[in-house]
């Protein structure tokens, strides 16, 4: 069981060196990173309990990957390029070992690495649960910060990528799903890959933004609530997986099911008409797949519509729209 010291020194020290390394790291009482003129910090932070945010069996790798890339995915929302993460962590004495430690900053490097952020540092603490709070800071030019509460009426919606693969993957852990569609919906379970470029390219073109994180309808509402709007979507926009598009049979709760699920860390946007083009640019520029799927509406209701008619509404009040956590 290595002490606090050496753990640091030898699992995390080497971190600090990816990317560009701040005026003071980790080794001191805090971290000291340099302002650059014109530009916002964005600071974001979530934590993540084994048990209750990743199964207990989850690979030390894919733990690391998400509690980052959760944050990362939050800074993209904002439209921000991460800069720096911290890390702290509380570590039950079964996993502190040098076996776990070691493939737990191996997934942790993998993700840094991409986005060229170093760890600037933390805390180390033991007890009997693995719970992981994750600091991450980023940089938007000055005043240009996406906000889920800039929406207006007539504006477009967007999602990136496929929703409902997280979800898939958690329900495929209990081996409800054929091999390699289990795969592809795990791998979006366990290492999401946070919309960062699309994000930050849309600045300036996109009204509002958030990234999926409870559930689509959940956030969705989250950003019209935060507009003081509602929306109208169209059901047959919605871009479904293979693997997800498997499990429907046409009834209302397998619809349902991808859009409450979970864990997608796409992001839903929202943008002028006339900014079209420009999103569509943007899309294709960062490799994001991108779909329009409906737009902002009066009001305060979320209405799905399916076949041109009224299939479902939900209001601020319904609590079945989205994964109800107070953990
Ligand atoms: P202090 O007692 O001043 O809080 P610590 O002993 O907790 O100092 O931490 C020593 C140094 O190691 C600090 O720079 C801190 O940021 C860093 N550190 C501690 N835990 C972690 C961690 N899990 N990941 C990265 N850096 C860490
Ligand atoms: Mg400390």
């Amino acid at each position: 069981m290595p002490a606090e010291f050496d753990l640091i020194e030898r699992y995390f020290q080497p971190l600090s060196h990816i990317g560009t390394t701040p005026l003071v790291g980790i080794g001191d009482d805090g971290a000291v990173l340099a302002s650059e003129p014109g530009q916002d910090w964005v600071v974001v932070t979530d934590t993540l309990i084994e048990g209750v945010h990743f199964p207990v069996d989850t690979r030390p790798e894919a733990i690391a990957w998400k509690a980052l890339a959760v944050n990362l995915s939050d800074l993209a929302a904002m439209g921000a390029t991460p800069v720096a993460f911290s890390l702290a962590l509380t570590l039950p004495d079964n996993k502190n070992h040098q076996a776990w430690l070691a493939r737990f900053a191996l997934g942790l490097t993998r993700l840094a690495r991409r986005f060229q952020i170093p760890l600037i540092g933390g805390d180390t603490t033991r007890h009997h649960t693995l719970v992981l709070t994750v600091t991450a800071h980023g940089q938007v030019p000055a005043g240009q910060a996406l906000r889920r509460s800039g929406a207006a009426i007539d504006d477009l919606l967007a999602v990136t990528g496929v929703i409902g693969d997280g979800g898939l993957g958690l329900a495929s852990k209990s081996g409800q799903l054929p091999g390699r569609r289990a795969m592809s919906a795990e791998l979006k379970l366990n290492r999401p890959m946070p919309r960062v470029s699309f994000g930050s390219r849309i600045l300036g073109l996109a009204s509002a933004a958030i990234d999926v994180s409870d559930g689509f309808l959940a956030d969705l509402m989250h950003l019209t609530q935060a507009s003081r709007l509602g929306a109208e979507i169209q059901c047959e926009s919605l871009p479904f997986s293979k693997a997800v598009k498997a499990r429907f049979d046409g009834t209302d709760i397998d619809w349902l099911t991808p859009l409450t699920a979970g864990d997608d860390y796409e992001l839903i946007v929202a943008f002028p008409a006339q900014k079209l083009a420009a999103m569509q640019q943007a899309s294709v520029a960062t490799q994001t797949p991108f779909q329009v799927i409906g737009k902002l509406v009066a009001g305060e209701q979320v209405v799905l519509n399916k076949d041109e008619k009224e299939w479902k509404r939900f209001g601020p009040t319904d609590v079945s729209a989205g994964y109800q956590h107070f953990h």
